[in-house]
């Protein structure tokens, strides 16, 4: 029997059962295994490993491991001292967008309002979350690690937070999302793209007092629903600020 030794650090202790967490975890195998596939027969999905590292050296998913190896795997933020460093994947192309699991509506709906290209369906099944996100280039957030150990899965992260807020937080701060804000673009209840629009062409679709009170108004391409700063925007304003808010606090 062949034997590795696996030191998971920062973040990837989530993932581990708790007699692992934080402790180096001796692994025994006899067959002829990626370091990718026996990271995941641990519990860690690959898509959320930042960098490995062999007896010293930085590897890639497709390492093959021997006897007596020392490994240690590494999750975003943190960084290695080791050159060269071999990336497990190219940085995320342009501003970031998403494939929400079917329980993440409410963080959806969050994104979307911040401005992020989120697309999200409560009947989405785990095979065509997987495909969307590798053929469109999106970021799967879910709360599924077996989601996250689909091989097509590049860019996936686990939501760890239950409260939706929380959520959102969480999210905003692991993918630097302060920097690309940008409210009234996406619609909240379908993603479609939102587009200015004069009072008069949508005044029949308004609250009674709506059109007398505002003036500035946006609607969804796609759903025709119609947005304006009244005390929904506000309430949602005063969640963006505070998310934010938070993020620059720990900066
Ligand atoms: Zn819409």
């Amino acid at each position: 029997m062949k034997c590795a030794t696996f030191h998971f650090h920062g973040e990837l202790n989530f993932f581990l059962p708790r007699r692992h967490k934080h402790n180096p975890i001796e692994h025994p195998f006899d067959w002829r295994g990626s370091i990718k596939d026996m990271i995941e027969s641990l519990g860690v999905p690959h898509a959320e490993i930042e960098w490995l590292v062999v007896n010293g050296v930085s590897v890639d998913f497709d390492y093959i491991m021997q006897d007596q190896d020392v490994v240690d795997v590494y999750a975003f933020p943190d960084e290695i001292d080791i050159e060269p460093k071999v990336a497990l994947r190219p940085p995320f192309p342009g501003r970031p967008r998403f494939v929400l699991d079917t329980h993440l509506g409410r963080l959806a709906a969050y994104l979307r309002m911040m401005g992020f290209d989120t697309l999200y369906r409560n009947d989405y099944p785990d095979e065509e979350l997987a495909e969307v996100s590798h053929n469109e280039r999106r970021i799967l957030l879910t709360r599924d690690t077996g989601l996250l150990k689909r091989s097509i899965v590049t860019y996936g992260y686990y939501v760890r937070n239950m409260n939706p807020q929380e959520r959102l937080a969480e999210i905003v701060e692991r993918f630097g999302l302060a920097a690309h804000v940008e409210p009234f673009k996406h619609c909240m209840k379908c993603n479609g793209l939102l587009h200015p629009v004069e009072k008069h062409a949508v005044v029949e679709q308004l609250p009674r007092n709506t059109a007398a009170h505002y003036d500035i108004f946006h609607q969804c391409s796609s759903c025709e629903r119609v947005y304006w700063k009244g005390p929904h925007f506000e309430k949602m304003e005063s969640l963006m600020n505070s998310v934010l808010n938070g993020h620059n606090h720990d900066e």
